[in-house]
């Protein structure tokens, strides 16, 4: 049977002060500071303390964990643990861990649906998608399980690795390693799957991201000789006066040389370009080039809208 819950206060009493008489000053010290040099990132699993299965203490593991220790693209809570990690607490390992006999790992290979959770358990069943013949040739599921716990490590090391935030900061010359272990709850063991990756000459080249741009360090670009003299040239066609020709609008702006007029590819495409050409164009015409006139109101319902306004201009509302 769980304890009460006000058992959790008392335990969280006897806990401090036994911490402060081992280590006096203990709790003011670690107050002060946080600079841990390792980003664990593992799973929920209440079986998996990552401060005491490799032996940390308070303030030297950032932790982020979630069902299957996943790390998929676009989750901003994992991609804010990373950034902040990488370049505020300046980390130098970044260690994926997983865990034999995974539960979230069992259920994305089991055809049940869990609901909302299905979408979470996709990453996984992606994973197994990919290394299909290699689990089904594993005869006991159990074991089939504990495969795809590695593989799923695996894959989210790259993930990482593939990161803007990680490869910005090999790009600055910041060390940084991205590691995948695997913990087993049977022995309480950490495994190391070998799979370190140290920088971006690990991955493939469609995976290595230019991020010269993320410093603030453009890359070079060499104005071509024809598009200058494209800009310098005098509009061929002057047939609508309401829509300047790129070169009058990059006057317009204050560029005068000619590498100023290297940049007008840059300038708002005039009306003209957008002009419908074909029927199927012309088809999407009023989405494209709404003017004022093609948004004001026609029917009366609208009328009635466009007098009434929103709520913020209602007369008599306390601002
Ligand atoms: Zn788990």
């Amino acid at each position: 049977m769980p304890p009460p819950i006000d058992m959790l206060f008392r335990n969280n009493r006897n806990w401090a002060v036994r911490r402060e008489e081992l280590e006096p000053g203990y709790f003011r010290r670690l107050s002060a500071i946080q600079e841990p040099k390792y980003l664990w990132i593992g799973c929920s699993d209440s079986r998996v303390p990552a401060n005491e299965i490799v032996g940390l203490d308070s303030g030297e593991l950032f932790v982020h964990r979630n069902i299957a220790n996943v790390v998929p693209h676009s989750d901003l809570n994992c991609i804010s643990v990373i950034e902040y990690a990488i370049n505020v607490l300046r980390v130098e390992h970044i260690i994926i861990s997983g865990h034999y006999g995974c539960g979230g790992v069992r259920a994305a290979l089991s055809c049940r649906s869990y609901g909302k959770i299905d979408h979470w358990l996709a990453y996984i069943k992606d994973v197994a998608s990919q290394h299909r013949v290699e689990l089904d040739a594993i005869e006991t599921p159990e074991a089939k399980v504990d495969r795809l716990c590695e593989l799923n490590v695996i894959h989210q090391v790259q993930n990482v690795a593939r990161m803007p935030q990680v490869q910005n900061a090999w790009h600055r010359g910041q060390e940084l390693q991205v590691h995948g272990w695997i913990y087993s709850l049977n022995d309480g063991l950490v495994r190391d799957l070998n799979v370190t990756i140290t920088g971006p000459e690990a991955l493939p080249d469609m995976l290595r991201l230019d991020v010269s741009s993320l410093n603030g360090v453009s890359p070079v670009v060499t104005p071509d000789p024809e598009a200058v003299a494209a800009a310098e040239a005098p509009p061929a066609d002057s047939a609508d006066p309401a829509a300047p020709e790129a070169g009058e609008a990059a006057e317009a702006q204050g560029q005068t040389t000619a590498e100023d007029r290297a940049t007008v590819p840059l300038a708002p495409p005039s009306a003209r370009d957008l002009a419908p050409e074909t029927a199927e164009e012309r088809e999407y015409a009023p989405v494209v080039s709404r003017d004022a006139r093609s948004t004001a109101p026609e029917t009366a319902e609208e009328r009635e809208y466009v007098r009434v306004g929103s709520p913020t201009e209602e007369p008599g509302r306390a601002r």
